[in-house]
């Protein structure tokens, strides 16, 4: 039983140091695999992870798979897996099936496959829901923003009102029958950025499913998906992201099974001018970034494109219709931190925190 608690740790510290290091690591040692065959534990569990980091969509992804079966072979296709979403999602990729979209707004629609057409369906669901405070069709004014990257800077206030203007979901004309996309404007652009990593680690998931392995960690960037339970059995552990501190200090951990949990947070990609702070959520009604109480909102979950989507719909709808929104979700729980250190969660969520920060208080 010690021995447990001491690799439950361990493989905590792991998930956070595979993240702090965030570089492209080669780390293919499955070849020590313990299997445990105590209790009603599945024969091919094992403590050691094989695991792998990868580097794309501008974060850090690692994946652990705590199954002795898994071999380099499955490392190498989730990498496959990984540039194919990239190549078909992209903003960034000239030549990725959204580019192609963006390209031809105002020109003509553009056939897309059925995975990427039915993401941009299921962010347009999302849109619909928000009235629009969650909007796909906003790379104009992200790109225009481009929050995270060098030079970011505050634009000219023409400039964000003309992108306001290209940036409205009601514009993108979807065609079930021939999965065509068109954005009525030229110079409408799709950003996925909001849910392109949870629809990665659902698409890795469902790989790991169907190659019968039922535990192991995806995380992409802090985009958890808690895979099945821990070798023996027993629920995942995972912390919520302290958002005044540096990665790897959480306020309290919540234990999972199968569950995916995604932060949206004002601490990973902003900049800061004058004194104040731009975080990379934009309010596509004025067309400047979220400017509100919220620290951070965490949402747990069956679908990490869900919760990813949702991530970013409560960050935008604030902490009051955020939590209304949330409790119209099925299946679906959430965390707002403000910035003033109040929690405020669902029932569900505040039940399965378990706080370890005394400066963090909960304030519904
Ligand atoms: P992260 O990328 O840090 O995980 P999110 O999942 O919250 O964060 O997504 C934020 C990204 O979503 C932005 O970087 C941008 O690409 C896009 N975005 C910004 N504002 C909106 C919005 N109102 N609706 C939909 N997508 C948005
Ligand atoms: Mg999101």
């Amino acid at each position: 039983m010690k021995k447990y608690k001491l690799t439950i740790t361990l493989t905590t510290l792991a998930l956070f140091a595979s993240l702090l290091s965030g570089c492209f690591g080669n780390n293919n040692n499955a070849a020590d695999s313990t299997q445990i065959t105590s209790g009603n534990s599945s024969q091919y569990e094992t403590l050691e992870p094989l695991s792998q980091t990868y580097f794309i969509f501008d974060t850090v992804v690692n994946v652990k798979i705590y199954d002795t079966r898994a071999t380099k072979d499955n490392l190498q296709d989730i990498e496959n897996i990984l540039k194919n979403i990239d190549q078909k999602i992209s903003r960034n990729q000239e030549t990725s099936e959204i580019s192609k979209v963006n390209a031809k707004s105002g020109i003509a629609a553009v056939k897309v496959s059925e995975d990427t057409y039915d993401l941009v369906s299921k962010a347009l669901e999302y849109a619909e829901r928000t009235d629009g405070l969650f909007d796909p069709a906003i790379g104009k004014l992200v790109g225009l923003w481009n929050i995270g990257h060098e030079g970011a800077h505050v634009p000219a206030k023409e400039d964000i009102a003309e992108a306001l203007l290209l940036s409205d979901y009601r514009k993108v004309e979807m065609n079930d029958d021939t999965h065509e996309i068109y954005l009525q404007e030229k110079g409408m652009d799709i950003d996925l950025g909001s849910i392109g990593k949870g629809y990665a680690a659902d698409v890795i998931y469902d790989y790991l499913t169907d190659k019968g392995f039922n535990s192991a960690i995806i995380d992409l960037g802090g985009n958890v998906f808690a895979m099945g339970s821990k070798p023996g059995g027993k629920k995942w552990t995972v912390g919520v992201q302290d958002p005044d501190k540096e990665r790897g200090n959480p306020i309290g951990t919540i234990q999972v099974e199968d569950k995916t949990i995604v932060t949206s947070g004002i601490y990973e990609r902003f900049f800061i001018e004058d004194g104040k702070l731009y975080q990379h959520i934009l309010n596509p009604t004025t067309g400047y970034p979220v400017d509100n109480n919220i620290s951070s909102v965490t949402i747990v979950t069956n679908r990490s494109t869900d919760a990813d989507a949702l991530s970013t719909t409560l960050f935008v709808l604030g902490i009051e219709e955020g939590l209304k929104f949330i409790e119209n979700t099925p299946d679906a729980e959430a965390l707002f931190i403000s910035k003033d250190k109040k929690l405020y969660g669902t029932s569900g969520f505040k039940k399965l925190l378990n706080k370890t920060n005394d400066s963090y208080t909960f304030a519904n």
